[in-house]
């Protein structure tokens, strides 16, 4: 076989089978394909698409290239949740403990955050003595123990994939629904979860900007995943507003805790019901969706989903005190309100231009090397929809640096667009993708 072929082959807009694709990817890992033939082939998938039962096996195969988790030793159904990335987005810090607050486990390995977008993990290392690294047999160990588990990535989880996004990153060939489903599917697979529950962001702070594509994203990825005999299904779901109100690690840590005693923001809440409601019946852990719905609003209630997340912390050595005094975690040195100085409704937050501000008061990597802040960082006080004053308070500015709270303070004014008439509201659920539908 050669590459040469397969790329011609593609290039004609004919599908490769299982045993080609096990030449090339494997291949192109050990180094015997160059890049130039690996951007060929990617730019020939930019332009031809893959048909299903290719992108599984494109799936199945980087998902193969490296480390794979095995978690057949946790008892139950393990239901993984994955987010494509968005602003403001806390949902894992409150849906994890909530779901495994129901008996539902919960073993989870998260990102850190790149650009706009925040991670997981960055978040967790905000709560002081926090170990994100565990061996995999003590993340197996304490899923059985306490139901819950959330680490960082460690191995090498699809190797095959970090080496094709890097080449796609250079040769404009990142925009391919394809080869996004795949990439972000072998990750997730290699983790080995028994189903995933995907919330797929669309609008101006997320990857995709549009619904259709959004759509198109997430049912690939459902079908992938039944092809790959996971149960998996898909949110889409918005972001033309940050999601939560706080913007930045341990404000978001802070404001995960307000939302799992039922304080948190509507929106927020909203959309973690709706995902915890979704991994609950996955994972067999309700017999019906109403009863799904009412023990997650009861774990809520009850307080019995923010006591799991502060068995989670002490499990990985975190200070659990810190679910009761939130003023443990990191406090930056400076804070300023930031003004509407007009009054009029707010028609749009801009996501991207918040995520943005935060990135550059230090809450988020510009380059995956960048060193963090994990105290810094935007806490709105204002959403969608809202009438202001002159005077009205939109967000408060954290930051360490005095220049940098003045540079955020001007910048993130231009996020927020004021009206006379108030806004057209947009559900934060567009619509759900299951595998019936498609
Ligand atoms: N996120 C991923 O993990 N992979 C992609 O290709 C795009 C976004
Ligand atoms: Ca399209």
């Amino acid at each position: 076989m050669h590459a040469v072929d397969l790329i011609r082959k593609k290039r004609d807009g004919e599908r490769l089978s299982r045993t080609e694709l096990e030449f090339l990817i494997p291949g192109y890992v050990r180094g015997d394909i160059p890049d130039y033939q690996m951007a060929a082939w990617n730019m020939a998938v930019y332009f031809r698409g893959m048909d299903p039962e290719e992108i599984t096996d494109l799936t199945l195969i980087m998902a193969q290239s490296g480390d794979t988790l095995d978690l057949s030793a946790i008892r139950g159904v393990k239901v993984d949740k994955h987010s494509t990335g968005g602003v403001g987005d806390t949902t894992t810090l409150i849906v994890a403990p909530l779901v495994a607050s129901l008996g539902v486990p919960v073993a989870k390995m998260s990102g850190r955050g790149l650009g706009h977008t925040g991670g997981t993990v960055d978040k967790l290392e905000s709560i002081p003595g926090f170990q994100v690294s565990l061996e995999p047999e003590q993340f197996v160990s304490q899923v059985n123990r306490i139901g819950l588990s959330l680490v960082g990535q460690t191995g090498q989880l699809a190797p095959a994939d970090k080496l094709l996004y890097a080449l796609r990153d250079v040769t404009a060939t990142v925009e391919s629904i394809p080869l996004i489903a795949s990439s972000i599917m072998s990750k997730k697979i290699a983790a080995g979860a028994d189903g995933f529950v995907l919330d797929v962001k669309v609008g101006k702070g997320a990857f995709m900007k549009t619904e259709e594509d959004a759509v198109e994203l997430a049912k690939t990825m459902v079908q992938i995943g039944q092809l790959a005999g996971r149960d998996t299904m898909a949110l889409v779901t918005d972001m033309n507003q940050p999601l939560g109100r706080a913007i930045g690690n341990a404000l978001e840590v802070k404001e995960a805790i307000r939302t799992l005693r039922g304080e948190g923001p509507e929106r927020l809440t909203g959309l973690c019901i709706e995902l915890a409601v979704e991994m609950v019946l996955m994972a067999g852990g309700a017999s019906s969706r109403q009863e799904a719905r009412q023990s997650v609003l009861e774990s809520l209630r009850s307080g019995s989903a923010l006591h799991k997340l502060r068995e989670l912390i002490e499990a990985q050595g975190g200070d659990g005190r810190v679910v009761d005094d939130p003023s443990i975690l990191p406090q930056a040195s400076y804070t300023k309100d930031i003004l509407a100085g007009q009054s009029g409704y707010l028609q749009a937050i801009d996501p991207l231009m918040i995520g943005m501000v935060a990135m550059e008061l230090g809450a988020g990597r510009e380059h995956k090397d960048s060193v963090i802040d994990l105290a810094v960082g935007i806490e709105l006080q204002t959403e969608v929809g809202d009438y202001v004053h002159d005077q009205t308070v939109l967000a408060r500015i954290y930051a360490n640096d005095q220049s940098k709270l003045e540079q955020g303070a001007r910048q993130v004014l231009q996020a927020f667009q004021f009206s006379e008439s108030q806004p057209l509201l947009q559900p934060t659920i567009y619509r759900k993708i299951t595998a019936q539908e498609l």
